[in-house]
């Protein structure tokens, strides 16, 4: 297998969702991959229902059982997310990186897990092994990911290898996310006839000092997890933002309404439903102001991935790289709160850097990376890896 090219004929397949309409193609292509490298692959067309009403979502399910050894689940996704402006589904190589979209999130990881089994084709691996590879990431996948779960048994007490990850370290934690809006309620009159009515931008605002306050708090919540250099952070942090404000129509017009978009950051020692309360209680003690929550939107915190598997890992990556570190991420995902609730120990390690600007124009991966991930991974799979 030439992984550079099997990496550029996946980024060539423009998976952006929306819309998702390729997803089959990558799908069919990484099929004859996996059951190359030992694997019995199964496709699994996603019903409507769990896919938010989408038709035709082709997922990938693919084993090596050893019933006997430590459960494994690995888990990517196909999806990327809209390009404009560049030419991100003509992947070129250049300098030793490979741009495109996805390169780095995280076709890139999937091709460096290919490379890595088919070297262990025939060996024995350290676990029992399933991968999924997964659509709608990028969008919505939660409901997805819990059909698959059926394909993935047994789920309790199994390790969980997140590819879609950072390059280096093994990430053992992630930030817990409370995203809320808040409208605060006026009434609308002429802007001359202002002492008649009630302007909800103005009412806003003391609100919005006492989040600032709040988020003096919650940014003084610091994590006994340590986060990556390249974060300027030495642990995990707590984090309140204002991110949206929405508000009047027109300029002599007193508005009657104001959306605050807040997302409240959690460190792992943080619970959700306490997070929850503590900026409800902060949203009251603002006298005379009337407002509602338009949208609540949760991911729990999960405790640090502690374990000697993930030390091993870690273990792995420091022969390897030279540097065996395990951090959390100053980010958020479903997933990890999602298999926890299976029972599973939940861990990251891919291909992404800061500097590989996923998500943005001209997107990399580093060759020497998906290199490098190879080997961790054959090594961390087999002792003959
Ligand atoms: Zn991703």
């Amino acid at each position: 297998m030439d992984y550079v090219e099997v990496l550029k004929d996946l980024i060539s397949i423009d998976t952006t969702v929306p819309p998702g309409s390729n997803y089959d193609k990558a799908i069919d292509y990484l099929e004859p991959l996996f059951k190359e490298s030992g694997f019995d692959a199964q496709k699994i067309v996603i019903p409507a229902q769990y896919a938010e009403g989408r038709e035709g979502r082709v997922n990938l399910v693919c084993h090596r059982r050893e019933k006997d050894k430590p459960r494994l689940i690995l888990y990517g996704h196909i999806d990327v997310v809209p390009a404009e402006g560049w030419d991100a589904f003509k992947p070129r190589v250049e300098n030793g990186k490979v741009y495109g979209r996805g390169a780095a999130d995280m076709k890139g990881s999937i091709v460096a897990f290919l490379e890595a089994t088919q070297s262990l084709k025939g060996k024995p691996l350290n676990f029992d092994v399933s991968v999924m590879i997964t659509t709608d990431e990028e969008s919505s996948q939660a409901t997805q990911i819990e059909y698959l779960k059926q394909h993935l048994e047994p789920v309790f007490g199994a390790y969980f290898l997140n590819l879609d990850s950072s390059f280096g370290f093994v990430s053992i934690a992630s930030l817990g996310a409370l995203h809320v809006d808040i409208k605060v309620r006026g009434k609308s009159v002429h802007s001359g006839l202002s002492h008649l009515g009630e302007n909800a931008i103005e009412k806003a605002t003391p609100l919005i000092q006492a989040l600032l306050d709040l988020k003096h708090k919650a940014e003084q919540r610091k994590s006994a997890v340590p986060t990556h250099p390249d974060t300027k952070l030495s642990q995990m942090q707590g984090r309140l933002n204002i991110n949206m404000i929405k508000g009047g129509i027109k300029v002599n017009i007193v508005p009657d309404e104001c959306l605050i978009s807040v997302d409240r950051r959690l460190i792992p020692e943080e619970n959700i439903e306490d997070a929850r309360r503590e900026l409800l209680d902060t949203l009251a003690s603002v006298p005379g102001v009337t407002w509602q929550l338009e949208r609540v939107h949760r991911i729990p915190t999960v405790p640090p991935a502690d374990d000697p598997v993930v030390d091993r890992l870690a273990a792995v990556i420091g022969d390897i790289t030279g540097q065996a570190n395990k951090f959390g991420e100053m980010g958020s995902g479903d997933l990890s709160h999602i298999v926890a609730g299976w029972g599973c120990k939940a861990f990251g390690l891919g291909v992404i850097r800061p500097e590989c600007n996923i998500h943005g124009r001209e997107e990399f991966v580093y060759l020497k990376d998906i290199e490098h991930v190879t080997k961790i991974i054959a090594r961390f799979l087999s002792t003959q890896g």
